[in-house]
């Protein structure tokens, strides 16, 4: 299969060229064609197999195709991430995917500043990526909204429970209104990871590489 086989757009598959990927991975080529036609996904897959391509590329043609740019600009993706490390990770694949689209990223963390964080929002975004815990402090404080998130991802939920993030993440769900597309990743699925999933998932797809 090749990225083309997958429903991409041009302008997306320019950018993969550039990044040198030929061929998708077993996760981009079984869960692309279900982000692109809608459905909730369940992802059982480790890091280093391609999962951030995975995600972000649908979420980036979906963002690109409907065109509707609201004004001001609202947050319509959040990703949670458990560490600064992987949420630093995801943003730069999003901007290297996007260049060129005007989309704006931010990304927010604990143990960092909040003076960039808090400008970094002001200056209005698209696609936000965050630990769960700094993006409670911002909730708090009214420095994020996220009653018009249409694309929910939560990566490495596994790593999620062993640092203690499932109460702040069902905060931050109670956070977002209105119909998203939800996607779930997780290397392992204990029982309360099941949980978690049944409870923020609608008709998910699942997806085991
Ligand atoms: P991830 O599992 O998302 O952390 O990705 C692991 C690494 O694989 C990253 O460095 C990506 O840039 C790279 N990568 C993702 N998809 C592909 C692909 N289809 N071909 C080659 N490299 C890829």
């Amino acid at each position: 299969k090749l990225f083309s086989d997958l429903g991409l757009a041009s302008t997306l598959l320019i950018q993969l060229e550039k990044a040198g990927y030929t061929t998708p991975t077993p996760i981009q080529a079984q869960a692309i064609p279900f982000l692109l036609a809608g459905h909730d996904l369940l992802g059982i897959a480790q890091t280093g197999t391609g999962k951030t391509a995975a995600f972000a590329l649908p979420i980036l043609q979906k963002l690109l195709a409907e065109r509707k740019m609201p004004t001001p600009r609202q947050t319509r993706v959040l990703v949670l991430s458990p560490t600064r490390e992987l949420a630093s990770q995801i943003a730069d694949s999003f901007a290297q995917y996007s260049r060129g689209t005007g989309l704006q990223i931010a990304t927010i963390y604990g143990g960092a500043k909040y003076g960039p964080q808090f400008k970094a929002l002001n200056g209005g975004l698209d696609i936000l990526v965050a630990t769960p815990g700094r993006l409670i402090d911002h909730i708090e404080q009214k420095t994020v909204d996220l009653s018009a998130v249409e694309f929910f991802v939560l990566d490495e939920a596994d790593q999620m429970l062993d640092l203690g993030f499932v109460k702040p993440i069902r905060q931050v769900a109670s956070r977002m209104r209105g119909p998203r597309q939800n996607l779930f990743f997780s290397a392992t699925m204990p029982k309360e990871i099941g949980i978690l999933a049944s409870e923020l998932l609608v008709n998910p797809k699942k997806v085991e590489v």
